[in-house]
């Protein structure tokens, strides 16, 4: 089996970009399990589902034909054959996606189809739960953190460079919230996992965080 690396933590730690790094540097397929939680919302938001209702949702889950695909630039998100990679990231995305991310019998669905890109190992996987439920067995975890500021910092900047106009205080808010959501709710809930290694990214550059992620994944 090929080496698996798990990457949890907050948002706006920095993980998908140094998730995608440390796949292409190794070889291995980068999973953005946040992607999917959001290509729900965003599908359930475009046909006006009910997103507090779990069991449409499921379904709805269940019957979706969801795709990751990685190139140089980022990661692709297929939804039914249409490419949402864009749309995923709105902010009217990102306000919701914690409501079905709390939904038990939404995240099996969504959990089965990352153990399934998991199992003969060769990824990174970055999320929340990764490292504790995901991929239990994965020979790397890492769990990334940062402080809030500059979390809300590096968000703004993307936020920023994808033509959305927010606001930094406001972000900073909405990300607070979103990691109280992620951090206490029933199911599967942000946390390290005890085998996790953390590291705290701030003040580090992208690459140093990468090189000591590399690392650790050579020894
Ligand atoms: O990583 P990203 O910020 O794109 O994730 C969006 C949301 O999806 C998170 O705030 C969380 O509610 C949910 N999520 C999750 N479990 C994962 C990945 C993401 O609950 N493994």
């Amino acid at each position: 089996k090929q080496l698996s690396v798990a990457i949890d933590g907050p948002a706006g730690a920095g993980k998908s970009t140094v998730a995608r790094q440390v796949a292409k540097q190794l070889g291995l397929t980068y999973v953005d399990t946040g992607a999917m939680y959001r290509a729900i919302t965003w599908k359930a938001l475009t046909n006006g589902v009910d997103l507090t209702h779990e069991d449409a949702i499921t379904q709805m889950a269940k019957n979706t034909d969801l795709r990751l695909s990685m190139d140089v630039k980022g990661s692709d998100v297929w939804v039914d054959g249409t490419t949402v990679s864009e749309e995923i990231r709105s902010p009217e995305v990102t306000s919701n996606v914690s409501t079905i991310a709390g939904q038990s019998k939404v995240r099996e669905v969504l959990v089965d189809k990352q153990r399934e890109m998991g199992r003969r190992g060769g990824v990174v996987m970055d999320g929340r739960d990764i490292g504790t439920h995901v991929l239990p067995d994965a020979e790397v975890k890492i769990f990334l953190t940062a402080s809030i500021e500059e979390r809300a910092r590096r968000r703004y900047q993307e936020m920023v460079r994808r033509g959305f106009k927010v606001d930094l205080e406001q972000l900073k808010k909405e990300i607070g919230l979103r990691d109280e959501k992620d951090k206490n709710r029933e199911h599967s809930p942000l946390r390290p996992a005890e085998d996790a290694i953390h590291l705290d990214t701030t003040g580090l550059s992208i690459n140093d965080v990468i090189g000591r992620i590399l690392q650790y994944c050579r020894t």
